[in-house]
């Protein structure tokens, strides 16, 4: 594994050990969907900044939006001064929220999605004086120190010691593998019941928690949905006992599930939303919605130097119109579906596909050893070997897709939101070569 990526190491942005280096080339240019190498390949980027690029690269409107914040006098940066951009865009943010815009409160945050979450995290905890935050296993939140806490993958954070405390686990619902024994609708089920009899045990005596965070959609943890049934219950519960519910929506949210918020499927209005990658339009931005009954910051109590970037929310507000105007999220459930059903076709021929998941423009396949002994659900085990093997052959094939899940053993598909038909058949064509060549 790792003579193939030190051979390939003649492109590299930092020299530190830390990158994983899994793409190793260098992009001199990139347009919608497409980038090209300083060698002249062309890939197919269904990565797209993990889901960052909703409108893919170098869209004209994103474009334009930062030639005329630098054609005009709108300075570059302000901290908190406010401009009639970043008033338009709040409006613009404010309006795409569940219910009336008076209902909730914007918290812009530093630059990264990990920043949002911790200040969730904050504000739940001076909210409620409580400290405990429930997280699920699997869940992805972040790689600083709270967020890592909250982080449902030992592999990440197991060398680290001094991590937030009061931070609890339950098991989420990956119905492929779910811990109970239990698939589908009957497992999300016990894990619904098991979390409220949890909870219902901490209210009885033990600490009652701060809040409940989780993405409804999981993303790096191996792109799994959470069931509409166990949503609405979590909701239920936290709702019943005063728990703050928090939804992760840096990666699933802004289109990419095909709904604006991949929690509305389910119908469940959370107490805090949170948003980075796609709602900065390829910029670095996040933020922290929450209800307005929940504003109990004194001024100046969550700073930070480069919230409400100018830039970001030029092209962030680029990106929101696009998405508000132009069908795009017709547009991805129309080549989500295609997508989906084109990585079902390729299950029925590949017995190394375990399970297609995901929604929208979020799909993954779970990849897995044919020859191993299939558990009570009648799940193979997990091939991560075979999953780096298959991203591999696909890079090589110009397909850049990006490998997730507890075991790494998902290959995840997150194109720009405005990939067209023709494209999800290529990605399909090129995955097909990469499995046979792979899998077979
Ligand atoms: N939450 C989710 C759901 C994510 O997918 C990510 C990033 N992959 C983060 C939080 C953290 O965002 P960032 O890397 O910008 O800190």
């Amino acid at each position: 594994d790792n003579a193939y990526y030190l051979n390939r190491q003649s492109h590299f942005e930092s020299n530190a050990r830390s990158y994983p280096r899994k793409f190793p080339i260098s992009i001199k240019s990139a347009q919608g969907v497409w980038l090209t190498d300083v060698e002249g390949k062309s890939y197919l980027d269904c990565l797209a900044g993990a889901g960052t690029l909703a409108l893919g690269h170098n869209h004209p409107n994103v474009v334009n939006a930062i030639k005329s914040v630098l054609d005009s006098q709108l300075p570059l940066h302000t901290l908190d001064l406010t401009t009639p951009l970043k008033d338009q865009f709040s409006q613009t943010v404010l309006n795409l929220l569940p219910g009336h815009p008076d209902e909730w409160r914007l918290q812009f945050c530093g630059p990264t999605g990990a920043d949002a979450n911790e200040a969730a995290f904050k504000l739940a905890k001076t909210v409620t004086g409580q400290a405990t935050i429930i997280s699920f296993t699997g869940g992805y939140h972040g790689m600083t120190n709270g967020t890592l806490s909250t982080t449902g993958n030992l592999g990440a954070k197991n060398p680290i010691q001094g991590l937030m405390p009061y931070v609890q686990f339950m098991p989420y619902p990956y119905s492929y593998r779910c811990p109970l024994g239990l698939g589908g609708e009957l497992g999300a089920e016990a894990l619904a019941n098991l979390f409220e009899r949890f909870l219902d045990d901490v209210e009885s005596g033990v600490t009652k928690p701060a809040a409940v965070i989780l993405e409804a959609i999981q993303g790096e943890g191996g792109v799994i949905p959470a069931p509409t049934s166990w949503l609405k219950r979590i909701r239920e519960v936290t709702e019943r006992l005063g728990i703050i519910l928090i939804l992760d929506e840096v990666q699933a949210g802004i289109g990419r599930s095909g709904q604006f918020f991949a929690f509305e499927e389910s119908g469940i209005v959370p107490d805090m939303i949170v948003m980075s990658k796609a709602i900065g339009g390829g910029l670095p931005m996040s933020l922290v919605a929450y209800r307005s009954n929940l504003d109990v910051w004194q001024p100046g109590a969550h700073t930070g130097t480069f919230r409400g970037n100018q830039l970001a929310m030029a092209t962030g507000l680029a990106t929101l119109e696009m998405i508000n105007q132009h069908g795009v999220l017709e547009h991805v459930n129309v080549v989500g579906n295609l997508l989906k059903s084109g990585l079902v076709k390729l299950q029925k021929k590949y017995a190394c596909i375990g399970e297609v998941r995901g929604r929208g423009l979020m799909l993954g396949i779970e990849i897995v050893d044919t020859q191993g002994a299939a558990d009570k659900l009648g799940s193979l085990p997990y091939a991560p070997e075979l999953a780096v093997n298959l991203q591999k052959a696909c890079f090589n094939l110009g397909l850049v897709a990006e490998r997730g899940g507890r075991h790494g053993a998902v290959l995840r598909f997150l194109p720009p939101l405005i990939i067209s038909h023709h494209e999800v058949e290529q990605v399909l064509q090129k995955l097909d070569q990469a499995l046979m060549m792979v899998c077979q």
